[in-house]
């Protein structure tokens, strides 16, 4: 099954793309996080695409669009996957479509706007491996340290308030069109994020069925 997520920034995509991942045994795919780790590596395309996350721009659309072809091209996205992050523009979606990507199902997870602040202030990420935690939801088993890797967590420079909100804004007026786009292919399905995580998840497989 090919899967595409939508929402928000801090709306839980990446949360519910591990559980997906672990229920059907497809990769999660993550465009911010195979940024970021191009970022840590210090690749030319990583550091092309610095500014733009500090800010909280999007990156340029053919930027992304070139990492998701390469990633779909490898042998682990044969039986499926979850595209966490991805599209985010039409032209995006529309690049999706010509390389022949049949999608099966859009889970759009909708938290209203005044709760993803609040959300984003408690989130960390590892400095080290990336992986993400959150003071709430997903804690660490020790303060400030990374479970696997047992490096720093710090707070993502682009989940500081101010440019959450810009975020937001960049999410209303480019990403939220997608809906209209997979609505009209028959694909959308929309569901509650506000609650507790194991609640969305429900929701979440339920739309898979
Ligand atoms: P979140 O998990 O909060 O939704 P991501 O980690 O997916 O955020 O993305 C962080 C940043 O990475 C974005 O603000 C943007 O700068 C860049 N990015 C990730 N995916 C895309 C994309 N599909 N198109 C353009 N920019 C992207
Ligand atoms: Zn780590």
């Amino acid at each position: 099954m090919n899967i595409i997520l939508l929402g928000a920034p801090g709306a839980g995509k990446g949360t519910q793309a591990e559980k997906i991942c672990q229920k059907l045994d497809i990769p999660a795919i993550s465009t911010g996080n195979i940024i970021r780790e191009a970022l840590r590596s210090g690749t030319e395309m990583g550091l092309k695409a610095k500014s733009y996350m500090d800010e909280g721009k999007l990156v340029p659309d053919e930027v992304v669009i070139g990492i998701i072809k390469d990633r779909l091209a490898c042998d682990d996205c044969a039986n499926g996957f979850i595209l966490d992050g991805f599209p985010r523009t039409i032209p995006q979606a529309e690049a999706l479509d010509k390389m022949g990507v049949v999608i099966d199902r859009v889970i759009d997870i909708e938290v209203p706007d005044e709760k993803i602040a609040a959300r984003m202030s408690g989130r960390r990420v590892c400095a080290d491996c990336g992986a993400s935690y959150h003071l709430e939801h997903k804690k660490p088993k020790a303060d400030g340290v990374c479970d696997t890797c047992a490096g720093t967590l710090i707070q993502r420079k682009d989940d500081h308030p101010d440019t959450v909100l810009s975020r937001l804004d960049v999410y209303h007026k480019e990403t939220e069109p997608l809906k209209d786009y997979y609505k009209a292919q028959n694909k959308l399905w929309i569901i509650d994020g506000q609650d507790k995580v194991e609640d969305t998840t429900k929701l979440v497989f339920e739309a898979l069925e």
